[in-house]
């Protein structure tokens, strides 16, 4: 109770952040009273969690940070939540993010931005998106720990801006049903944390075969706080010389040399490789991830959920689609279907989306052949750059912030475990994150590797 009371009044003086959308603040002394009382406990009793506002969660307004879902709020929990709360974990409330988590700077919620805890004089900076209000809230203590989503680095990238742990799962590790969905092949939840440890401990939590999403991987559940030891000798980390991009900071270069070292001191081989079709993984990303928001986000048509907009006398069928989605979607969105329903299109199929889908093939083969060839891991940096400031990349062309997710993107497209640790600060003083790529279901051998890190 009094770690809950502690979160909770860290939410209401750090307002100002916008990392939360929407507090349940007695439901959390529920939780919390019920956690104390509790005879069984798991390392999640009693600790105050941040949800991300893509996750159904009973009785809570659950809005993706749309407009279209205004006033929707959920009869059912997603599997992820329901675990969560199973062991005992405290509901402090819903955090912002980008809208149908589609972003990287947190800039197109209906909220209103989330702001980075970490500054440099007087520039505000982004946390990072789409998952910028649990990283904001997480960097800031205003929880314990916070649920994310990664469709192409949403967990990680935020987690580098903030100098906090992100991790995504393998594809199927965690389970999709309840979650927003944005791309379906692509998404996958996961835990933000402050430290590994806690990242294997959340991730405990909410991972677990579900027979509600076809998807989700029929596997036992390894405990992944005891895989780390710690002792990483004998494993072999690929350095992948196609992320060495031009114009990367030095200072990138340098952390990324520095993680090197790191893990090789703690006794780990480091080998150069190559993952050959990196350079196309961007645009085949942003093929496929908007074809299938376009189809996701067709439920949204102004009955089955959230906001209709008014209709004036006369209007049918297809005005109140088109009304209820021009007001109820912002631009990137409609962007992003628009995208999608053009790639998607009879005339346009073959030559978009099905070349995306073999590009992906090939980018996930890359990782198959690495991994055939003994390495264990994967070293990269997880951004080109620190946190930039508010403002500074949504008023540009699209796809300069697109390019933000050059370093994540590919890890979604192959299925596979990625975490980012923060190694260091840049010149002014701003966190920088590393990024780890594993092989698939073997995040606790990621998380140990990224302990060392630490
Ligand atoms: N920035 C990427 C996008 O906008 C990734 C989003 C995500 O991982 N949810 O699509």
């Amino acid at each position: 109770v009094e770690l809950t009371e502690a979160c909770l009044s860290a939410i209401e003086g750090a307002g100002v952040l916008g990392a939360f959308a929407h507090t349940t603040p007695e439901r959390a002394l529920d939780d919390a009273r019920a956690a104390d009382a509790a005879t069984e406990k798991t390392g999640l009793t009693g600790i105050p969690l941040g949800i991300k506002d893509l996750f159904c969660v009973e009785g809570v307004p659950t809005q993706a940070a749309s407009r279209i879902l205004e006033g929707f709020k959920p009869q059912y929990e997603s599997t992820i939540t329901r675990q969560l709360w199973g062991s005992g974990a405290v509901m402090l409330g819903k955090l912002n993010m980008d809208e149908f988590a589609m972003g990287s700077s947190n800039e197109t919620s209906v909220y209103g931005n989330a702001v980075n805890p970490w500054k440099v004089d007087d520039r505000q900076l982004t946390p990072g998106g789409s998952s910028g209000g649990s990283a904001a809230a997480v960097a800031a203590d205003l929880c314990l720990g916070a649920t994310g989503t990664d469709t192409g680095g949403s967990i990680r990238q935020p987690a580098a801006f903030t100098g906090t742990v992100g991790l995504k799962p393998t594809y199927g590790r965690c389970s999709r049903w309840g979650v927003v969905a944005f791309a379906s092949s692509l998404d996958q939840a996961g835990p933000m944390t402050k430290t590994v440890r806690d990242a294997a401990i959340l991730l405990g939590g909410m991972a677990g075969h579900d027979p509600m999403d076809s998807t989700s991987a029929d596997l036992p559940l390894p405990d992944f706080e005891a895989a780390l030891t710690g002792d990483i000798r004998g494993k072999t980390i690929g350095i992948p010389r196609e992320y060495r991009v031009d114009n990367m900071p030095a200072e990138i270069d340098e952390l990324w040399a520095k993680g090197r070292a790191m893990l090789e001191e703690a006794g780990a081989k480091i080998v150069d490789i190559s993952l050959p079709h990196t350079k196309y993984a961007l645009p085949a990303y942003y093929v496929i991830a908007p074809a299938e928001a376009s189809s996701n986000l067709a439920r949204y048509d102004g009955v089955r959920f959230g906001r209709r907009a008014e209709l004036a006398p006369g209007d049918g069928i297809t005005d109140m689609y088109e009304k209820t989605r021009a007001e109820g979607f912002g631009p990137e969105v409609q962007r992003r279907v628009m995208v999608g329903t053009y790639v998607l299109s009879a005339g346009y199929y073959d030559a978009y989306y099905n070349r995306a889908r073999k590009v992906r093939t090939l980018i996930k083969r890359d990782f198959d052949e690495a991994f055939a060839a003994g390495v264990d891991a994967i070293l990269a940096p997880t951004t080109p750059t620190a946190a930039f400031g508010l403002g500074e990349m949504a008023d540009a062309d699209p796809v300069q912030m697109y390019l933000n997710d050059v370093f994540t993107v590919t890890v979604n497209m192959a299925g596979l475990p990625g975490i980012s640790v923060p190694v260091g600060l840049d010149a002014s003083g701003l966190p920088l994150g590393l990024q780890l790529v594993g092989r698939p279901f073997e995040e606790g051998d990621l998380l140990n590797l990224a302990y060392a890190l630490e």
